[in-house]
């Protein structure tokens, strides 16, 4: 599978017995991602069998304590571990001035190189980029400075029809042409590209929306994806509290799904008042189908 979400952490708030804090593993074709690491998340990848070692972006959406406050701990424990490989963190201007005093002031010295990035207000930016994967971060609407993410796989080369290949005896510098879509121009023949190649794969995508309120932009960022993982903090009934807080309820979220035409709707970052998630996930279901409430542990593939 070229993609592989876990998600390491639904709750909000506190971690408690059942559900840890917001925290999700990314395989995407090899790039391996932390997205979020509340508290107790080193626990959490320990528990569903992630290799903490293996990572190497950790992307933090916002400052509230459910989002980051495992990130020393796990920082720490790479440190320990003997890590070498550099780790890149895209985060908050304000963490890497917060982890330094803790870092400065506890002595502590790392096994490795940390890079921080910080990230931009106001609007999207690509913030990664490589041959295969890419990722947009968009600011979401919370009571401080948030960012949800987007990752979109690049446009692959085309594979060529092997029969065409046969057929045209094709040399190995107009296979390479035809994989970039070129037509291949020969003195007495013209080998239009759609004959001589497969159709095109579908290109997969990912979006995290973090803790946000509903706001009509959101639709935009997300427009299309494969997986939309949204917060439903709340239900309709408690719209206020919502509201106060700058959460989404499980309509809210579905809305998002559906005005963005997504193929599936993750929800998570469950109040704990929640005993169990059918109320939220009936509510959601009312405007969009394909929508399923997660667990800690539930992984999901493209
Ligand atoms: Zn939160
Ligand atoms: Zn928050």
């Amino acid at each position: 599978m070229p993609f592989k979400l876990k998600i390491i952490g639904s709750g909000s708030a506190i971690p408690t017995l059942t559900r840890g804090v917001t925290s999700q593993y990314v395989n995407f074709n090899e790039r391996h991602i932390l997205i979020d690491c509340g508290e107790g998340t080193q626990m959490q990848l320990r528990r569903y069998k992630v290799k903490m070692q293996r990572l190497k972006i950790i992307l933090i959406s916002h400052l509230h304590g459910d989002h980051y406050l495992g990130l020393v701990g796990l920082l720490s424990s790479l440190s320990i571990l003997g890590r070498t490989q550099l780790l890149t963190i895209y985060c908050p201007a304000e963490l890497e001035e917060l982890l330094q005093v803790q870092f400065r002031l506890a002595g502590m010295k790392f096994s490795y190189p940390i890079e921080f990035i910080h990230l931009k207000e106001g609007k999207p930016e690509v913030i990664f980029e490589d041959n295969i994967l890419q990722i947009t971060a968009f600011p979401v609407r919370h009571r401080i400075p948030t960012w949800g993410f987007r990752f979109d796989e690049r446009e692959k080369e085309l594979n060529i029809d092997p029969a065409a290949v046969k057929q045209f005896s094709m040399t190995h510098d107009e296979i390479k042409k035809a994989k970039k879509g070129e037509d291949i121009v020969r003195e007495t023949s013209y080998l239009r590209n759609a004959d001589i190649t497969l159709p095109k794969q579908k290109l997969i995508s990912y979006a995290y929306s973090s803790d946000t309120s509903y706001f009509e932009q959101m639709a935009d960022y997300v427009q299309g994806v494969d997986l939309l993982y949204h917060e439903a903090t709340f239900t309709e009934k408690q719209k206020d509290r919502a509201d106060k807080t700058m959460h989404s309820t499980a309509r809210e979220a579905a809305t998002v799904a559906k005005k963005a035409k997504v193929g599936q709707l993750l929800l998570g970052h469950f109040s704990a008042r929640f005993k169990n998630t059918d109320e939220l996930l009936e509510e959601a279901s009312q405007i969009f189908e394909q929508v399923v409430c997660v667990q800690d542990g539930d992984e999901f593939d493209l």
